[in-house]
């Protein structure tokens, strides 16, 4: 059987979610969310706690049943295809469901008899696994004796062991400290270059940036945005230049110097933060530096001092920041 009789129509997106909803009784876990993710590619699915990360993951993974709203893997439904999908992924959770009592290689070969690989295959298996993830050290070692991001390596390898076209992986760093994390994130930058598509869960921006083609916002069971990671830090908003004036009694004549650009942010009134602050505004700019220079310039020109000015990028914290905050 060909690899696309196998799989759907390679033109098919590996994930597509349309108005995906789930409710348990009262709570809207998720209020009807869509996207598409292209083979091979890693999707960061970034949210806060409870914003619907693992429901989502539960139902594409044929865990959960959607309550209306379809999701499909490879263009086969994850209720009416469900046998087919769990073919077709492997799921590796927030917690490791690895045997601690068990070394790599056997808990590596419980995954791998599990889904049917046998003898000198599943040998080889464990093998490429062990040489790819970096567990030489810890091949024969119980996995309870192995560090935090050790057993979160193990953990992966072992939804590997058979190699799906979709792996997911439900916030794979959360509770490791930051050198764990880091041999975790360079454990899925090399999944990458396997082709597997990739859907990885986290609250960490710092995380989806680095890992991810595409990053999809969820808050409260709604997607906030979607986009590239770059795409998203220009939705909100290009660079702005924070100008930070000596005077209070300027701030109208500063306000018309620059009213050709898009003002971010309102002087603020000194007076707020004690006799020392002084008022700041922000405004858009378009061309960064050279805006900069040209607002410098004008007040220059119109002899106005400032404590301070300078130009600062949007950081992705402030997308999200800005896309998740409950409305008040
Ligand atoms: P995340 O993984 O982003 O932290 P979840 O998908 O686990 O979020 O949860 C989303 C929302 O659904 C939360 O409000 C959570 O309390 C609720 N929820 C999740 N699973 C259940 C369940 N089995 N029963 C009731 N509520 C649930
Ligand atoms: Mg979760």
């Amino acid at each position: 059987m060909s690899t696309a009789a196998r799989t759907g129509t390679a033109a098919e997106p590996a994930i597509q979610v349309t108005d995906l909803v789930k409710t348990y009784g009262e709570v809207s876990a998720l209020k009807g969310i869509s996207f598409e993710v292209a083979r091979g590619e890693v999707l960061g699915l970034l949210g806060p706690n409870g914003s619907g990360k693992t429901t989502t993951v539960t139902l594409l993974s044929t865990l959960q049943r959607p309550t209306s709203g379809s999701a499909r893997i490879c263009g086969n439904d994850v209720v009416a295809r469900a046998g087919r999908v769990r073919e077709l992924v492997s799921l590796t959770g927030q917690y490791a469901a690895l045997d601690e009592g068990l070394t790599t290689v056997e808990n590596l070969s419980v995954f791998g008899r599990l889904t049917g690989l046998r003898g000198r295959a599943l040998h080889t298996r464990i093998d490429e696994l062990v040489e790819q993830f970096d567990l030489g050290t810890a091949r024969d070692r119980r996995v309870g004796a192995l560090s935090g991001g050790m057993q979160r390596r193990v953990d992966i390898a072992s939804a590997l062991v058979t190699r799906p076209e979709v792996l997911f992986l439900d916030e794979p760093t959360t509770g490791l400290d930051p050198r764990s994390r880091a041999a975790v994130w360079d454990t899925v930058a090399a999944l990458r270059g396997d082709g597997i598509t990739v859907l990885l869960t986290t609250q960490y921006l710092e995380e989806a940036d680095r890992l991810a083609d595409h990053i999809v916002m969820l808050n409260q069971g709604s997607v906030v945005a979607a986009g590239t990671p770059g795409r998203l830090k220009q939705q909100v908003g290009a660079a702005v230049c924070e100008v930070t004036l000596v005077e209070r009694d300027v701030t109208a004549a500063v306000l018309g110097l620059l009213a050709d650009l898009e003002l971010v942010e309102a002087p603020t009134d000194g007076t707020a933060s004690g006799s020392q602050a002084h008022p700041r505004l922000v405004v858009r700019a378009p061309n960064g530096m050279s805006t900069v220079s040209e607002v410098i310039t004008r007040l220059e020109k119109a002899s106005i001092d400032v404590v301070d000015i300078g130009l600062r990028q949007p950081s992705l914290d402030e997308v999200f920041l800005q896309l998740t905050e409950s409305p008040r």
